[in-house]
């Protein structure tokens, strides 16, 4: 049977309820009391004060589908099959209760009874070492030994510094041949879409003292992430998440704006990929209060949207869409996410608010690259001057990776640390201003406050006006 994205998520959240989980709904993609991320990255980062003891969990199960942003994958949106800035993850977690025998048999359980997933082809991976986990899907769950990859600390195992770290087993799922890079060797664990990565189970059990040295911990935890959407396309065996129910309306509506189809020209495809993917991260960073800014996670939204803007231009559409896009968005998601539709107006404004922003600059400022990249040619040259580069966000808005996106796409690469140093210089120069203005008496020192959290906090919903001056 075909089960649709929000009924998936539903499945999920009603299985491991059944297991004696507490549901708790999506965190915030805005890291709440947390210096050390910009956006929530996983089910697991907003629970964090659970798994180091700091606060005490509602339960000591908790399942959730937390929405998720991952701006370092940005490189592959559109061009994996599995990779989104956006996207929800699926998570059951254990504070010092339950360990790896229940959550390696609860995954099989949910993947191949639930879902219906044939097991034929789902592969096991366990941390080398890991004879546990190995023995646990080998001997319990009845997987073939030569069914289970065993990979090494790069993959499966999770650890970032000291504290709290651990093995981990990750699940991939076959989707044939088509699907696979051809390459001799391609198996689980290739990087191309056929052996597609669903779920990964984190088994905490040691704590790093900071010099590599490992001690068993008291309390162990259990985290786990799967991504809703891979597991939608295996289970509706699409080509990509860009396929699934839900997401397949918003790509259409991308299509539709630029009165083209998908599947007609692949460099086409990549744009509407592209689009459909950032525009539903957009919205979602909107609707938890993110403004679009020069710095921090206000900045990551704003490159998003730019960057929208631009495919949306590649593909000929020449107004404004993304407000509109966003509706298709809210539509698809409201389910799960019901702040969406609350906040759907203000979404609509800020949006608007910013495209407008970027329209009317964005074809003159395209219109001087294409200049610079004549001048360029001309002088056989293949790095942009920092100061052009910095020209181009200065003046017409371009973010810094938009530039640089558009001239890869040629050939041709950014004087990176020269668009520092004339970013740096233009900073002492509104420094010194400001200072001849505090002579009157005006506090100035807030503008030189560039701590994310605190640039692109919120200010209300009813506020639209920010200091940016893109
Ligand atoms: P991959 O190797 O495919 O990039 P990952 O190992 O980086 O995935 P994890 O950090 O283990 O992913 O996250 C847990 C799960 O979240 C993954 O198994 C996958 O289902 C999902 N996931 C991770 N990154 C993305 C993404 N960019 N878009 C959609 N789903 C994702
Ligand atoms: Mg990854
Ligand atoms: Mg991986
Ligand atoms: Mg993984």
């Amino acid at each position: 049977k075909q089960y649709g994205v929000n009924e998936l998520r539903k499945m999920f959240l009603d299985f491991f309820q059944s297991k004696g989980h507490l549901a708790m709904k999506s965190f915030s993609l805005v890291p709440h009391n947390d210096k050390s991320l910009l956006l929530i990255n996983s089910g697991m980062a907003p629970l964090k004060p659970y798994f180091t003891g700091a606060e005490i969990p509602p339960r000591r199960r908790v399942t959730t589908c937390q929405k998720c942003i991952r701006t370092g994958d940005i490189e592959n949106v559109g061009k994996t099959a599995r990779h989104g800035t956006f996207f929800e993850m699926l998570g059951n977690f254990s504070f010092g209760d339950y360990f790896k025998h229940e959550a390696i048999a609860w995954s099989w359980e949910f993947l191949t009874e639930v879902v219906g997933l044939d097991a034929d082809r789902l592969y096991p991976s366990v941390y080398l070492e890991d004879d546990e986990a190995f023995d646990i899907w080998n001997k319990e769950v009845g997987i073939p030994a030569e069914r289970i990859f065993r990979f090494g600390k790069e993959d499966n195992f999770w650890e970032h510094g000291a504290g709290p770290c651990g093995p981990c087993s990750e699940i991939y799922y076959d989707r044939g041949e088509k699907y696979g890079c051809g390459k001799p060797g391609c198996t689980v664990g290739c990087d191309c879409d056929r052996y597609i990565e669903v779920w990964n189970n984190v088994f905490t059990q040691f704590e790093n003292d900071g010099n590599g040295n490992y001690t068993e911990l008291q309390q162990k935890n259990i985290d786990t992430g799967m991504g809703l959407e891979r597991l939608a396309v295996v289970v509706q065996d699409v080509d990509s998440i860009f396929d699934v129910d839900t997401i397949e309306a918003l790509r259409n509506k991308v299509c539709e704006f630029a009165h083209t189809e998908y599947k007609t020209d692949e460099k086409k495809d990549v744009s509407i990929r592209l689009i459909t993917d950032h525009i539903r991260s957009a919205t979602f960073m909107i609707s938890d209060g993110i403004m679009p800014t020069n710095e921090g996670r206000g900045y990551v939204l704003r490159r998003l949207i730019r960057r929208a803007a631009r495919h949306g231009r590649l593909l000929g559409i020449s107004g404004k869409f993304l407000s509109e896009l966003s509706a298709t968005v809210i539509e698809g998601s409201k389910d799960g996410y019901p702040e969406l539709e609350e906040k759907k107006d203000f979404i609509f404004k800020v949006l608007t608010q910013e495209e407008d922003k970027f329209n009317k600059t964005i074809d003159q400022g395209l219109s001087i690259l294409s200049g610079m990249e004549s001048k360029m040619e001309a002088e056989g040259v293949k790095t942009l001057a920092g100061r052009d580069a910095f020209t181009l966000y200065d003046t017409y808005g371009f973010p810094l990776d938009l530039t640089k996106e558009i001239l890869e796409e040629k050939g041709y690469t950014i004087d990176e640390e020269g668009f520092k140093a004339a970013m740096e210089e233009q900073r002492t120069k509104a420094r010194n201003a400001r200072e001849v203005t505090n002579y009157m008496g005006a506090d100035a020192t807030v503008y030189d406050e560039i701590d994310p959290s605190v640039t692109t906090e919120f200010v209300g919903y009813d506020k639209l006006e920010y200091t940016s001056k893109i």
